[in-house]
């Protein structure tokens, strides 16, 4: 929710779970609102549908490949950095704050998220150019808006996923339409 305009409210990092009332003066009057988007139609009170974001997580947020039994931790070794940094984006909760926080109402960082997550990682790098064209139709399909650099997602993000994800989402999604096979008609003859 938001409150007093914030979403997850006044702490940096921290959900509204997380929240406690000791953060807000004595006799302070708080306003709640539910988030404000119109891909995440409110239900009732401060309850708002954000089956948007579960669509978009099953057009690709996920790996479909067989990785075969559980590996030995030492068999595939992943460097630190990268490890770190798909830790880092496998921490989002998917609450919709970054959505609520952009006035585009841009569900980028989320997204970006999802794609940081699986691209540093081994198991997740076989399927990137699917994943990253289809994470991206999906979201344009649910009608969120684009990012223009305000950062508000980032500042609002419980989980300080930071907006390095955005970029790389963009770098992603151009990447893999730049391998896509060209349509047969452009290849002459009978293809
Ligand atoms: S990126 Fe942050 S604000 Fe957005 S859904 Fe994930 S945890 Fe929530």
């Amino acid at each position: 929710m938001a409150i007093d305009g914030a979403p997850h409210g006044p702490e940096r990092g921290t959900t509204t779970c997380q929240l406690h009332m000791r953060s807000f003066p004595d006799g302070a009057e708080i306003t709640i609102e539910p988030w404000r988007s119109a891909a995440f139609p409110v239900l009732k009170d401060l309850i708002v549908d954000r089956a948007a974001f579960d669509r978009i997580v099953q057009a690709g947020a996920f790996v479909a490949v067989n990785t075969g039994a559980p590996q030995d931790g030492n068999a595939l070794p992943i460097p630190k950095d990268d490890a770190e940094k798909a830790l880092d984006a496998a921490a989002c909760i998917g609450c919709g704050a970054c959505v609520a926080a952009c006035k585009n109402a841009s569900a980028m960082l989320f997204v970006g998220a999802k794609v940081s997550h699986f691209l540093y990682l081994p198991q997740g790098r076989v399927e990137r150019d699917r994943r990253a064209r289809n994470l991206v139709a999906a979201m344009d399909k649910e009608g969120f808006g684009n990012c223009t650099n305000q950062y508000e997602c980032e500042a609002a993000c419980p989980k300080e996923i930071p907006v390095r994800v955005i970029a790389e989402m963009n770098r992603e999604f151009l990447r893999s339409k730049l391998r896509e096979e060209p349509p047969k008609e452009r290849l002459g003859g009978d293809g």
